[in-house]
């Protein structure tokens, strides 16, 4: 009897080790709208027609004008979803958290449960900032660095593995976001998707063979200068975690092959993003209105800037030039 009570506990403790290789906490369901909800009529024939909504592969690029804010929200917010949102602060990069934080809780998912994990080489420098309710802070120790070059790659591999340990039983989503940033305007569910990329703000008037592609074949982020769908930005990948799990995972074994044969991608962590996102198409692209920098003059096909990389003096911020 007791032999047997051992065996059904070895196997019942085997099976879910194997199993947490691969569960992932995940409430997200189809889109019901709330009975009797008011909005605008959508229309058929009248919408942007300055910018293009729609990739090749038919997923939406997110514009103002191309969704209501108020039926998609009330559409995710029944789903009592959690957003996971990480942002690295190492070395001097402690000085943007405050900012950061303080502006996410007025414009970022607004009203939804949002998980925030800040990684810092200094967690006692990371400010106390007041989070509306249903949002949460952790701060995670991690190894500073002397060289930003391997700061940036590395959020890879620290986010892969946070995910395995911790954010996989956390959130539905999750948002790996640049530090140096501000909101400055409503960033919603609209930006939900299975996985999310941004076009990056300094091409997107560029043709491909202008993109920063690594373009040495040796390197495993190679993209060939006829290839390339839009420059994507390193600054924000999103997603559902099980789907930015496996780009993390990727990317991360890329830069490790790359580095073993001596070779770092032109634009590290964002050259081998390009490289996975050419041919993991994202289901959902964000237009630069999620990833503005403040020294560029606004365009005219931008109507709101909702998310902005601050001026910074890079000799003064990072560990070296
Ligand atoms: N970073 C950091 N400490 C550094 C350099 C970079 O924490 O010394 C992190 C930080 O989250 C930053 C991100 O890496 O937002 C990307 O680096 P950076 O913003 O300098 O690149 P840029 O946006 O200027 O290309
Ligand atoms: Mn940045």
């Amino acid at each position: 009897m007791i032999f047997i009570v051992f065996v059904f506990f070895f196997l019942f403790f085997f099976y879910s080790c194997s199993l947490s290789q691969f569960v992932f906490k995940s409430r997200v369901r189809n889109m019901v709208s709330p009975e009797k909800l008011l909005y605008k009529q959508p229309s058929v024939l009248v919408g942007r027609t300055d910018v293009v909504s729609v990739t090749p592969w038919l997923a939406p690029i997110i514009w103002e004008g191309t969704f209501d804010p108020v039926l998609i929200d009330n559409i995710y917010k029944p789903m009592n979803l959690t957003i996971a949102t990480t942002v690295f602060a190492i070395g001097k990069y402690d000085r943007f958290i405050r900012d950061f934080l303080e502006t996410a809780e007025k414009h970022f998912m607004v009203g939804f449960n949002v998980r925030y994990y800040v990684f810092t080489d200094l967690p006692h420098n990371v400010p106390s900032v007041n989070l509306n309710q249903g949002r949460h802070l952790t701060v995670i120790q991690v190894p500073g660095s002397n060289r930003w070059q391997e700061i940036s790659a590395r959020r890879m591999e620290i986010i892969q593995t946070t995910i395995e340990h911790q954010i996989r039983r956390e959130a539905d989503y999750i948002f790996c976001l640049d530090v140096d940033s501000k909101f400055h305007a409503h960033w919603g569910a609209e930006s939900l998707g299975r996985l999310v990329a941004v076009i990056h703000p300094g091409y997107y008037e560029q043709t491909r063979d202008r993109f920063p592609y690594e373009r040495r074949p040796a390197s495993t982020a190679y993209i060939h200068m006829d290839e390339g769908d839009y420059y994507y930005g390193g600054a924000m990948i999103g997603g559902f975690v099980e789907d930015v799990y496996t780009l993390t995972k990727v990317c991360r074994n890329k830069f490790e092959e790359d580095a073993g044969n001596s070779i770092e991608a032109a634009r590290q962590d964002e050259s081998h993003l390009n490289r996975y996102l050419l041919y993991n198409k994202p289901s959902k692209v964000l237009s630069p209105e999620y990833l503005w920098q403040d020294f560029k003059a606004k365009t005219k096909e931008v109507k709101v800037i909702r998310f902005s990389g601050v001026i910074k003096n890079y000799a003064e911020v990072r560990p070296n030039v």
